[in-house]
């Protein structure tokens, strides 16, 4: 994936554009601050406003190239709009994605480079993630709750950086999904997130800037689905 505003001014949820294509109900923008989705994480929500009207943005597709604002009625913008990303919604999915970079350095610590196989955030404020990890019991899961936590507490910073694609392949657990290396930008350079002191891994999503700014979670279940893989879902905790 690409970078988009999103990423390059996180901190921007309101912003002024240019409506450049429409059809049915979704609109294409000259310019968007809305995270468009992707990596197990889901488009964020908002509102686009203009002159005589306003709409719910209620999911966002991209198609061919193009990055579709799929609105929640028919009769739309034609010209200039407002839009207006929902944060909390937003901060939401920052919290649990930075929380499964924690739990997924933590696994893959502790039981050897096991690696992720998917993963998907959901609008409840839990989130799942499947681990390949054959032989390893329930319980030798469901321990590492607290050490998410501590993690969480300690306030680590998170940032990101950029290296070539050949270097973050000769760096063992940076990409870390079984089959999936994120696709490179456009100057061949890799988006990497670190976690101060814990974890590095290739990612296209959003994240918080420090650990401390997530809610605590809760390891809420451990299944097996299929011989290799164990799906372990989190809640963030109220
Ligand atoms: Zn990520």
């Amino acid at each position: 994936m690409s970078l988009g505003l999103c990423h390059l001014h996180p901190e921007c949820f309101e912003f002024p554009a240019y409506v450049t294509e429409q059809r049915e109900n979704a609109v294409c923008l000259d310019r968007s601050f809305f995270y468009p989705g992707g990596g197990g994480q889901l488009p964020d929500r908002g509102v686009l406003r203009w002159a005589t009207g306003q709409a719910e943005v209620i999911d966002i597709k991209s198609i061919d190239g193009k990055v579709w604002h799929v609105l929640n009625r028919e009769d739309l913008p034609t010209h200039k709009v407002v839009g207006i990303v929902d944060k909390s919604f937003r901060l939401m999915m920052c919290q649990l994605h930075t929380d499964l970079h924690i739990l997924n350095a933590i696994v893959f610590k502790h039981f050897r480079g096991a690696l992720v196989t998917g993963v998907q955030m959901a609008e409840d404020g839990t989130a799942r993630v499947d681990f390949d990890l054959p032989q390893v019991a329930s319980a030798d899961l469901r321990v590492l709750e607290s050490e998410v936590n501590s993690v969480i507490e300690a306030g680590l910073p998170v940032r990101e950086l950029f290296m070539p694609l050949d270097v973050a392949l000769a760096e063992p657990g940076l990409i870390r999904s079984r089959s999936v290396a994120p696709p490179p930008q456009a100057d061949g350079g890799v988006r990497i997130i670190e976690i101060e002191g814990l974890d590095r891994q290739a990612c296209g999503g959003t994240h918080l800037t420090s650990t401390s700014d997530s809610a605590f979670i809760r390891i809420l279940k451990i299944e097996n689905k299929g011989q290799r893989n164990r799906r372990v879902r989190i809640r963030l905790d109220a």
